[in-house]
Parts: C-alpha cells; structure tokens; sequence
C-alpha cells in the first residue's frame, strides 16, 4: 500500500463531510418517520430514497430560498442564509405541522374520559377496504394535535366533491387550508370525531351537536362539534374551547394604560352594566376572560352563564345554558339571581327578556358583564332599543361600552423594514409621520407562510355621559343620528390606534387597511 493511498484514506475533510451526511441523511429520516403524509406501505422506499438523495434535495431548497430572499425582498445575504436555515428545518419538521409529534402528548377522550380507541377503534365494521383503522385514528388525532399546535380557534372539514375532502384551520381569525383528504379517508375520520363527540354515525343528514375532549400535557382543551348534511357528503364544524393562548391580561390584549383603569374602576362597582360589544370573532370573549380574570373572587360572588362556556375560571360558578333543552340565558338568569350573586356575566344578550333581566339587576345591586353582538357602541345602544328596552333603563344601568377589533400582528421571525417609494415617502414626511419603524409581512415556516402571527386588539369605550343620556330620554331621540355620531368617532379612534400600531411595526399597513376598511 502506497502512502497517498493512506494519506486519501484519512482526509479529515472527506472524513467530516461523511459524518456531515451520514448525520444529515439520519435526521432526515428521523424527521420523516412518524408524518402522516408518507403512507406506510412505502414509507421503507422513501427512507431509501431520503438516504439517497435527501440532502441533495434540502441543499438545492436552501439555495432557492436564498436567492429569493435576496433577490426578491432586498435581505442582505447572511440574513437571507440564516432564515433559510430555520426554514429548512420547518420544512423537514413537516411532521410537527401535520401534528404527528403532537401524537403521544396529546389523548382524545369522549365526555365519560374514554379514549378514542375505545370508542371508535374496537369496532371492527368500521375497516374499509382501503384503510385500517389504526391508519384512520392516527390521522384523526394529527388532524386534531395540528390544530391544537396552531393555535387554531376552528376546524372544518368539508367535502369539495364527491372524491374529495378537505381539512381547514381558522387562525388569527383566517381559514388556512391544511390538506386534501381522499373522500372514503375522510368518511372514516368524520365517523371517528362523530363517535368520540357522542354523536350518531349512521346518521348523515341530519345536524348534530356533540363534544370531545383532547387531554395534553399541559391542559385538557375542549372541543364543540356540529355535522350537516351538505351537497357531496356531510361537514364537521369544530370550535376549538380554551385554547391557552386566549388566556390574555387586558394588557397583552394591547389595551392601553388609560382604557386599562377606566375598565378596572368600573370592574370595581358594585353595581352597573359593562357591555363588550363587536361582531362575531372579534374578541369579545376573550376581553371578557381577561377582565373576570381580575376580580376580587374572594371577597365576590362570581356566577357565569354561558353558551358555551369557553375558558375555566376555576373560582367562578359556571353555569351552561342549553337552549334545545329549555334551558335559556334568560331562565338561568332568573334562577341565579335568586342565589343574591355579586357579579353576573351573562355570556350575549340575544333577545329582550334577557336584555330587561340584566339591565335590571345592573340596576339593583349586582355587577353585570355582558356581551352583544353589534357592530360598534353606539350601534349596541340601538340594538338594546330594537329589543324594546325602554331608554330610562339603558341610560340608569349600563355604566361602561366597550367594542374592538383584531388585528393581526406581523410575523417576529420574518417581518421586515418596508420599502416606500419616493411618492409615498414624500407623502408620509410631508405628515411629519415617521416611517423608519414600518414593518411589512414576508411568510416563514413559523407563520404558515401568512407573514402575521397572533392578534392584537384595538377598543373604542363609552360611558353614557350626560349629554348622552339627555339625547336618549328625550322624546325626539334620533337613533339614526345618535348611531352616526358614535359610529364617525369609534372608526376615527380605532383608526388612530391601528395606524400606531403599524408605525410602530407591530402590523403591517395592508392590516390597517383590511380592519379599517369594514369597521361597520
Ligand atoms: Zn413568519
């Protein structure tokens, strides 16, 4: 044996370059091994095939995404590198988005804590020909799990055409579309949910209500589900309940200093009406946790009635109201204000009985919480009138309004600096406005490609001042001209904070304009 030989045998760099790949192909593999999207049939070739040539694929992504992030968004190199890096291992992590990791931390359990494999999978009659039903629940859980580990506050599954499904997350508010299911897979997970949520199976067109549990490390999260038959098949509506993300001090949900005190001093009242108005999925609900959240419950009788009850205060009685079954806001209401409570959070206010029953016991020693589906202040003072309250009782009961809006903030991980074009710069500078902390959405891994991650909230407040309750008593009370008034300041003041918030580059203009552009 010559020396070179010996010397070619040893090149350290040929040396770290194989354990460089052996590790990397390793990883890879690893990575893929529980995702959902490889079937299992050939999930040994793709291993191979991922020892191949696996690498090779993941170095020609990382130089495409390089040269995109450099060429098409103005990152400097070495940014444009480290965020490629990141990416690369989202990428690979696809199983971590498709919630197959999710699987061991996360138990489905129907409402008697049995477990999905107990309900569904002992059945042999659910096997078809195409899937086992081990495959089935894998995927129902990771369908699940995903949803859970994206913060998703919903997920539909509906049937596209008669050959496909397809499975839908709503996040920060947006439906993102998460995969398309094989029609006869899909039946099979429809069936396994409808089980587990203690609802009919062989039952298709008729809607049902039903709710599971999943149980994780952490916490257990429920989960509200609602079947309709519809064209190609049957849809599956799941609200997802007490997402820890939703348990927010006012504060985290941006509400400013000012707002902050004038809410907690109304908050300290033994008597009055606060109302949180907005229409649906703008939050009301969580503003309203956040501001229970800071009750005195010891020294206080909280009692809450809810439909459904959405986050667990664990010192408050919590009562559920089930409309189907007789049991409704405005009879529970009654039945608790026999129990002499100190606070009251009526969950909405839907039609008058409720409405005089609330405002009532505002009146007469008790702190009430509310919420009314209504597109600003003004527009709830208007809307407790079209439910025949008489004026003397709005105006002597409710002591605080307080309506918002979501806006979603830019993604921390990818955002970046915006670019204004001569005419524009002009323009903002000419408004003295300073736009070096202007931020726009770019899309990463962590974001789901959207560019924004989480929400923020901005609010408009009213009390009834007593030019206010002059205007609403007197006898030509205009409801028009009252709701034009307070619908022209709400919109400026929500538009102000928005603006700020995209100054400062927690959002991005585009955001401004979308929630700015449909305040109501
Ligand atoms: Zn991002």
């Amino acid at each position: 044996m010559q020396l070179s030989d010996i010397e070619l045998f040893f090149n350290p760099l040929r040396v770290v370059f194989l354990i460089f790949w052996f590790f990397l192909c390793m990883y890879l593999v690893q990575r893929f091994e529980y995702s959902p999207i490889i079937p299992d049939k050939i999930r040994a070739s793709v291993n191979v095939l991922i020892l191949i040539f696996g690498p090779i694929v993941l170095f020609i992504f990382l130089v495409l995404e390089v040269f995109q992030k450099v060429q098409g968004y103005g990152m400097p190199f070495f940014e444009a590198i480290k965020r490629a890096l990141s990416r690369a291992n989202e990428i690979v992590d696809l199983s971590h988005v498709t919630g197959a990791r999710g699987k061991e931390s996360i138990v489905l359990v129907d409402l008697m804590g049995r477990n999905l494999f107990e309900v569904y999978g002992s059945d042999k009659e659910h096997e078809n020909d195409k899937y086992t039903v081990e495959d089935t629940l894998k995927h129902t859980q990771s369908v699940i799990a995903g949803a859970v580990e994206r913060l998703a506050s919903d997920i539909l599954i509906d049937p596209v055409s008669s050959d496909n499904y397809v499975v839908r997350y709503r996040i920060d508010g947006m439906l993102r579309t998460i995969e398309d299911v094989d029609f006869k897979r899909c039946m099979a997970i429809v069936n396994s949910i409808k089980a587990i949520s203690g609802m009919d199976i062989a039952e298709r067109r008729r809607p049902q209500d039903g709710a599971f549990i999943a149980r994780t490390s952490q916490n257990d999260i429920s989960f509200r589900v609602a079947s309709a038959g519809v064209l190609n098949g049957e849809k599956l509506s799941i609200r997802i309940l007490n997402q820890p993300v939703m348990q927010l001090t006012l504060e985290d949900l941006g509400m400013s200093e000012k707002y902050q005190k004038l809410a907690k001093e109304k908050s300290n009242h033994q008597s009055g009406m606060i109302l949180v108005c907005g229409p649906t999925g703008s939050g009301k609900s969580t503003t309203m946790q956040a501001m229970l959240r800071e009750l005195d419950f010891f020294t206080r009788n909280v009692i809450t009635i809810e439909d459904p009850i959405e986050y667990v205060l664990p010192k408050a009685s919590q009562i559920e109201i089930n409309t189907k079954a007789g049991i409704t806001f405005a009879k529970t209401l009654r039945s608790v204000l026999r129990q002499d409570p100190d606070v009251i959070f009526v969950g909405e206010i839907r039609d008058e009985e409720t409405a005089s029953i609330a405002l009532g016991a505002a009146q007469t020693g008790h702190l009430v919480f509310a919420t009314i589906h209504s597109s600003s202040n003004a527009a709830s003072i208007v809307r407790l009138t079209d439910l025949g309250i008489k004026p003397l009782l709005i105006t002597s009961a409710i002591s605080l309004i307080i309506s918002q809006r979501l806006i979603r903030r830019l993604c921390p991980k990818c955002k970046m600096s915006v670019k204004l074009d001569d005419t524009q710069m002009a323009k903002l500078q000419s408004k003295k406005v300073d736009t070096s902390k202007m931020m726009r959405a770019i899309g990463c891994g962590y974001c789901g490609e959207t560019g924004y991650k989480g929400r923020i909230a901005i609010f408009d407040m009213m009390i009834l001042n007593d030019s206010d309750k002059a205007k609403i008593l007197s006898s030509d009370f205009s409801v028009s001209n009252f709701k034009n008034a307070g619908d022209e300041q709400y919109r400026a003041n929500l538009k102000k904070q928005a603006m700020k918030l995209a100054l400062t580059g927690v959002t991005s203009i585009e955001e401004v304009k979308r929630v700015t552009s449909n305040l109501g």
